[in-house]
């Protein structure tokens, strides 16, 4: 397990409930997703109706079961949780969707993993709130429409792209969850330590928010650590130093990188003198598989702007070789 990874683990699924923000003005940042949904709520409630269905789209660890929570008690509506690889086939979504409550939300996480038949039904349900469901098989089969209460799905993906465009046009109101400034995290670090009874000062909370990769989640993860550290290692309270040599203990650096960001961008520089280098190349230099490389370190670095990917090959970039304190040869040097 990574500390640094952005999708829950089971510590994280054990106490994240008890840090969730309850209403959106406790949410932290993404200020253009809460004066929008705001809008799209306090008017549905005006009106007495249900939400239109909402599609949230972002990384994993920004917000968004949270964010259908609190749309579901801003609209005083009970909420449903399931998940696309939940749901193997219609008839699951079918006994899902009527046994709805009025006005109910339905949180569909990972909607672009849902098959194909699942998501035909869907579209039927969010359009008309209707669903046929096949009874018998062959040609005796015959579709019986049932009809379902009003709800409002809340879809979550990690991108809107990956949506056939006949589910994303159901959805009436799509937001799009950015990573979130430092600011924004040292305040989500913050609201989590006095939650949790934790003493820190402004120069901890920093040190953590600045190693957790724009990602409320993997602060709060980072906190609990480092709350171990200043019990066992010192008065309990947190201060930059001890946030910093807590997460030295669990080699997350101070851009957030962990041992398999920093091996492949050691491994570049070093071995590569920056590269342009082949993936598969760089990934038997460090020892890993190529979609390990690929998939779980490179979209960080990528993001950090300390490597890039081009058609020669990967390339790093001048910010990389400060952040690991090495000169580039002359060729390269600005
Ligand atoms: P996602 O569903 O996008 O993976 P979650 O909603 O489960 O993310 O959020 C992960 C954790 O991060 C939760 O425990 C929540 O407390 C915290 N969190 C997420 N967004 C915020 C925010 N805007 N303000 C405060 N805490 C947040």
């Amino acid at each position: 397990e990574r500390l640094v990874e952005s999708v829950a683990d089971r510590e994280d699924q054990a106490v994240e409930a008890a840090l969730r923000p309850k209403d959106l003005g406790e949410f932290i940042g993404q200020e253009k997703v809460r004066e929008q949904l705001d809008l799209v709520l306090r008017a549905a409630r005006a009106r007495g109706a249900t939400a239109d269905h909402v599609l949230l789209s972002g990384a994993p660890g920004l917000g968004k079961t949270t964010l259908s929570m609190i749309i579901a008690a801003e609209m005083e509506a009970p909420i449903r949780i399931t998940s696309g690889p939940a749901i193997q086939h219609a008839g699951d979504l079918a006994a899902i969707l009527s046994s709805l409550q009025e006005g109910e939300v339905l949180f569909l996480d990972e909607i672009h993993r849902m098959s194909r038949p699942a998501e035909e039904m869907l579209y039927m349900a969010m359009e008309d709130f209707r669903v046929d469901v096949i009874v018998g098989k062959g040609p005796g089969a015959t579709a019986i429409p049932l009809e379902l209460p009003p709800f409002t799905l809340v879809g979550a993906t990690t991108r809107a792209g990956l949506l056939p465009p006949p589910l994303r046009d159901r959805f009436g109101f799509t937001a799009h969850m950015e990573f979130y400034e430092p600011g924004e995290l040292e305040r989500v670090v913050h609201r989590s330590a006095a939650l949790l009874d934790v003493e820190i000062d402004a120069a901890g909370a920093a040190e953590i928010a600045g190693r957790s990769r724009g990602t409320p989640r993997i602060a709060n993860r980072l906190l609990r650590r480092v709350r171990d550290y200043a019990q066992v290692k010192a008065d309990g309270r947190i201060t930059q130093d001890v946030a910093a040599a807590a997460l030295a203990v669990y080699e997350v650096d101070a851009r957030g990188l962990d041992r398999l960001d920093r091996a492949v961008l050691e491994a570049l520089l070093k071995l590569f003198g920056g590269g342009p280098v082949g993936l598969s190349t760089l990934a038997v230099a460090v020892g890993e598989e190529r979609e390990t490389v690929e998939e779980v370190a490179e979209p960080f670095l990528v993001r950090e702007g300390l490597l890039a990917r081009t058609p020669r090959g990967r390339v790093a970039t001048p910010a990389a070789w400060s952040h690991l304190g090495l000169t580039p040869p002359r060729s390269q040097a600005a």
